[in-house]
């Protein structure tokens, strides 16, 4: 991109004076909130540095948050500052390509393969959406796939709107005591540093909806956020009117007990649908990104009912042929089911409009809806209101076919209407900016448009090794210095003796093989199997000729205490000689530690308990980079994983007993990383470079990147579900 930028060409021109430009003071102080405004500039890293070169310090400080950060300026500092850095027409030149962004809406891929949404847009219901860390209603995973898929929404033209939650405190902040023990820390998200605004209805008069329960009712404004082409509302509880305790209902995620979780599912979902209805949105499609939102196609039922007068029966047939359901894990805890009671309370106004009993109501949640001793699941309704489901890979499709046959009870296994869309990531968001020059300098002009189709991505075979090589060893070093930083802060803070601060000063060797682990530490992903053995691992890391280091970082939830004990454990291993060197832990997993870490490794490793990863898409953002995943073949990677493209742990078994597939698991993690991951590491030709290694990284990207993207995703979501569901026929259908 950096080679056709003409903001760069003007830059250098002879005869441009200092200030570059006519624009007054607040002309370009206004240009900057623009671009600030819309979170398109989070997936720009030419953007990034425009606002980070305003003030390095306080953009790192201020959570790399452009609004908190523009707060700091007058118009006339800030046009100072832009002098000063040559900034005016880089800023001008981001305006205008956001602009012309924005208004695109013909030459994009959706305009061309999904004319029949550009009616009946997709409404996006999600729980969390992860866009960028300055944004914080996410909390993991499932979040950060919703901000990536609306990313390519945006990106594909795909007509969409968003809708979430807004919560003031977002997740908590991560913090380890001296014990190793997980601190956790709730802070207030400053409003007016938030790229956000009132929803409006056609009047221009800000949106709140109103929820009535057998217990009062509840209200919600909704807030809106620019992702891009795609608008994203958040629904928040925190308005006059509303009990007290109702205006804390969403500030944190995943807080709280069930009845706190119906209610903030009741806002979502059917304070959704009323949202979109009083902005005058008609989507044509209903999209439930996970089980949270399966209240929305109930309120979308009664509208039919009461605009078009029909029966219930009918209604929810039509309804669930507009409806999509993505499930997104096959552990148990990850289901929300809720007692009778609970949704009588919450439900039981909208259930007398529907013109049902509260026992129909209540089978609409039970796998067998006579048996009353079943509680009602999000998920089995999520199932019932839609007509198309999905899994989120291959492997998930099939463990969830099984897990829900019994809604099913007259068709084998195979035909059970579940199928998979493999999640993807946003690749401008988490490729580095470096290797994105690189790849512009090799792939033909405008490759990017193609970034979800095997093409362009096959140019990197003719990238030189030793480029490809330096480039990844430049972002490695980024990382080393980034896990400096911060294991030297958690030091300080922790008041330690100035040698141990100093030790974490220069911690970690540029020269020496990385593997990074991070991801919320759920006792299923097993952060722990590579320390099953740490004889065996002391060997492994501190072998003199060929040593190995080790990142960590990842939140447990704060009532999984056997997930604190696991971050406890490894934490604590910097007090143990052997290790102290070679093993660090990064506090406070979040979207920048998670980019840095997937941007700098050399290895990700993955150890979850098959089949339990549903996906998994932090080793998706490796691949992008140039990092070679290490991953037990489950999730994403059994689909994924070709031989010469990176490494297995395992042949994609499990044992009956759990115990004796951890003790496999660990002695086949040692075994890949002796025999295969350390020798191709450090086998090196005249020229230092490891031939080996250079050749998989190029296997891993060529093979992979296009396939793991989220815009082949949203692609996939558009053609076989989008599609048939807003009553179009798809061009595509045999992919599925
Ligand atoms: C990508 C991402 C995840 C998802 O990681 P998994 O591979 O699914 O464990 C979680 N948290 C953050 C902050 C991420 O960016």
């Amino acid at each position: 991109m950096t080679k056709k930028d003409p903001a760069q060409a003007v830059k250098s021109a002879p005869g441009i004076g200092q200030y570059g430009s006519e624009l007054t003071p607040q002309m370009l102080y206004d240009k900057c909130v623009a671009l600030a405004r819309n979170l398109w500039w989070t997936w720009h890293p030419e953007v990034h540095s425009l606002f980070r070169d305003l003030d390095p310090i306080r953009w790192r400080q201020l959570d790399h948050n452009p609004m908190a950060l523009l707060h700091e300026f007058t118009p006339e500092r800030l046009s100072h500052r832009a002098a000063e850095m040559i900034l005016h027409s880089r800023i001008n030149y981001y305006y205008r390509r956001l602009k012309e962004y924005t208004a695109e809406r013909r030459r994009t891929w959706a305009a061309e393969h999904a004319s029949v949404l550009g009616s009946m847009p997709v409404a996006y219901f999600s729980a969390e959406f992860g866009i960028h860390e300055s944004v914080p209603v996410y909390s993991g995973g499932l979040g950060v796939l919703a901000g990536d898929h609306i990313k390519s929404a945006s990106g594909l033209g795909v007509p969409l709107f968003a809708v979430g939650l807004f919560y003031s405190q977002g997740y908590f902040k991560q913090k380890l005591n001296e014990h190793g023990w997980q601190d956790e820390e709730y802070i207030n998200t400053e409003l007016e540093h938030l790229s956000m605004e009132a929803a409006r209805d056609a009047q221009g008069n800000p949106i709140t909806v109103q929820i009535e329960t057998r217990n009062g009712s509840l209200l919600a404004q909704v807030h809106q956020m620019h992702v891009g082409r795609v608008r994203l509302f958040l629904l928040d509880t925190d308005v006059d009117g509303n009990h007290p305790e109702d205006r804390q209902l969403t500030s944190r995620l995943y807080g709280g007990d069930t009845r706190l979780r119906i209610r903030q599912e009741l806002v979502l979902g059917v304070g959704g649908v009323r949202a979109l209805r009083a902005m005058g949105i008609q989507p044509g499609v209903f999209h439930l990104n996970e089980g949270h939102s399966a209240f929305a196609p109930l309120e979308v039922v009664r509208l039919r009912m009461q605009d078009d007068g029909w029966e219930f029966d009918e209604a929810l047939r039509f309804v669930a042929r507009q409806t999509v359901f993505t499930t997104h894990t096959p552990v148990p805890a990850g289901h929300d089911r809720f007692d009778p009671g609970l949704v009588e309370e919450h439900l039981g106004p909208l259930r007398d409009q529907l013109g049902i009993t509260g026992e129909h109501l209540l089978s609409l949640g039970r796998v067998d809806p006579h048996n009353e001793g079943e509680t009602f699941c999000m998920t089995v309704l999520g199932l019932k209101m839609s007509r198309r489901a999905n899994a989120v890979s291959q492997l998930h499709g099939h463990i969830s076919r099984r897990m829900w046959a019994h809604l099913w009870p007259w068709k084998v296994e195979d035909e059970i209407p579940i199928g998979h869309i493999t999640n993807g990531v946003h690749v401008p968001s988490w490729l580095a900016w470096q290797m994105r020059q690189l790849y512009d300098r090799h792939f033909p002009d405008g490759w990017t448009r193609g970034m979800g189709l095997p093409g362009a991505w096959q140019h990197i075979h003719d990238v030189d090794p030793g480029e490809l090589w330096e480039t990844h060893n430049a972002l490695k070093i980024l990382l080393l210095s980034f896990v400096r930083r911060r294991i030297t802060r958690q030091c300080r803070r922790r008041q330690e003796p100035e040698a141990v601060v100093e030790a974490a000063r220069n911690a970690l060797e540029p020269s020496i093989l990385t593997i990074g682990f991070g991801r919320r530490f759920a006792t299923y992903k097993r952060a722990d199997l590579v320390f099953t053995d740490l004889d065996r691992l002391d060997a492994i890391l501190n072998n003199p000729e060929r040593p190995v280091q080790l990142v960590f970082a990842g939140k447990a939830h704060p009532r999984d205490e056997p997930g604190k004990h696991l971050i406890q454990h490894i934490a604590n291993l910097r007090h143990d000689p052997r290790f102290r060197d070679r093993v660090v832990y990064i506090e406070d997993y979040d979207i920048n530690v998670c980019r840095h870490m997937v941007q700098g490794v050399d290895v990700w490793l993955n150890t979850p308990r098959r089949p339990l990863e549903a996906s998994g898409t932090s080793g998706q953002k490796v691949v992008l980079n140039g990092g070679l995943n290490l991953s037990i073949l489950d999730g994403w990677w059994a689909e994924a994983y070709d031989g010469s493209n990176g490494f297995a742990i395992g042949p994609g078994r499990s044992h009956r007993d759990q115990a004796e597939t951890d003790r496999r698991d660990a002695a086949a993690l040692y075994d890949v990383l002796e025999d295969q991951v350390i020798p191709t590491y450090y086998q090196r030709d005249v020229d230092g470079l490891p031939p080996r290694w250079i050749q998989m990284m190029m296997n891993s990207i060529s093979s992979l990147a296009w396939r793991f993207s989220a815009h082949r995703m949203v692609m996939d979501y558009t053609q076989t579900m989008y599609i048939p569901a807003a009553g179009g026929l798809s061009c595509d259908m045999e992919r599925r």
